[in-house]
């Protein structure tokens, strides 16, 4: 037994060492991807549930790495917040979807995660005032979506970050909300404009009703707020009646359109409504 338990030992720390020669090769390729093109942006439908038609698109980053095609964000995004790659791959990534959404029809907006980390950038409201100039994309088209774990550290700079942001008169979105910690004193202490609700909550909708529970809580909590609330990973027609009964107002999810390569280049007048 002795001998086996060594060997599982033995077996556990092999696959440790691969594991981190693997995230470490994925960390130094990352660093090469912005340069040998290997990143770039889907865009994911954000429809008006009043208005039947799509509002915007979030910006979806993708990474097709040479050996390994397509790796996933939720794999790579943390090696790059733990590397600090995420600070010229975020800068990247706004530049790229404000230069992108500044060629759609103007009444479309292009909503942009950012990362915690990139809110330790100092001056990050002049990083973004200069790429909405240097795009052209006007500031109002433009909504940063956050999570909470970019609130924890310091609530004064946070707050004083965030108000600058608004200052340009960009938005600022929560995201996954529910699933971070104070949520309820964060809303309340700082000026977002809306809140997403986590997409582990839709899915739950239909056959927990404590899942249920919780989105309809936080719609009445984003009505009573003032904030729009939108329901992301909406996938079913039953869903989507869930959460229209419960008066979010916005939705996003495959039953509108998968994270794709976003609208056309505008050319001119043109139909946004969509039934
Ligand atoms: P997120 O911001 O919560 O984005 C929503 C995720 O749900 C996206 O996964 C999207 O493709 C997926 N999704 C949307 N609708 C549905 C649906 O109906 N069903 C299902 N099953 N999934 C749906 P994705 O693109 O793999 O991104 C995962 C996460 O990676 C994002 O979660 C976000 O946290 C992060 N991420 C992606 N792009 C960026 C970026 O440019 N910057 C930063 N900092 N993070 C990013
Ligand atoms: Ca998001
Ligand atoms: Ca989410
Ligand atoms: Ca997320």
């Amino acid at each position: 037994a002795k001998a086996s338990g060594r060997g599982m030992h033995a077996f556990y720390d092999l696959a440790m060492d691969q594991e981190r020669r693997d995230r470490r090769q994925l960390e130094s390729d990352l660093r090469q991807a912005i340069s040998r093109n290997e990143l770039h942006l889907l865009f994911q439908p954000i429809q008006s549930i009043d208005e039947a038609a799509i509002l915007g698109y979030e910006a979806l980053l993708r990474w097709t790495h040479p050996v390994r095609g397509n790796v996933p964000p939720d794999v790579f995004i943390p090696i790059a917040e733990e590397s600090g790659i995420i600070l010229s791959i975020g800068e990247w990534v706004l530049r790229e979807a404000c230069r992108q959404a500044a060629g759609w029809d103007p009444a479309l907006k292009v909503a942009v995660n950012m990362s915690a980390v990139q809110f330790r950038l100092p001056n990050l409201a002049g990083a973004i005032a200069s790429v909405l100039d240097a795009t052209g994309l006007p500031p109002a088209r433009l909504e940063l979506e956050i999570t909470e774990t970019a609130l924890l550290k310091d609530r004064v700079v946070t707050l004083d970050i965030l108000r600058q942001i608004k200052a340009l008169g960009v938005k600022v979105v929560m995201d996954d909300f529910g699933t971070g910690y104070s949520s309820l004193s964060n809303l309340q202490s700082f000026p977002f404009d809306g809140l997403k609700i986590d997409r582990s909550f839709i899915a739950g909708m239909d056959h927990d009703a404590n899942a249920r529970a919780i989105v309809r809580a936080v719609v009445s909590l984003g009505r009573s707020l003032n904030l729009p609330v939108t329901a992301e990973g909406i996938e079913t027609q039953a869903q989507y009646r869930m959460i229209v009964d419960e008066g979010c107002a916005h939705a996003q999810g495959y039953l509108f359109g998968k994270p794709d390569t976003g609208p056309e280049t505008f050319i001119g007048v043109r139909e946004h409504r969509v039934e």
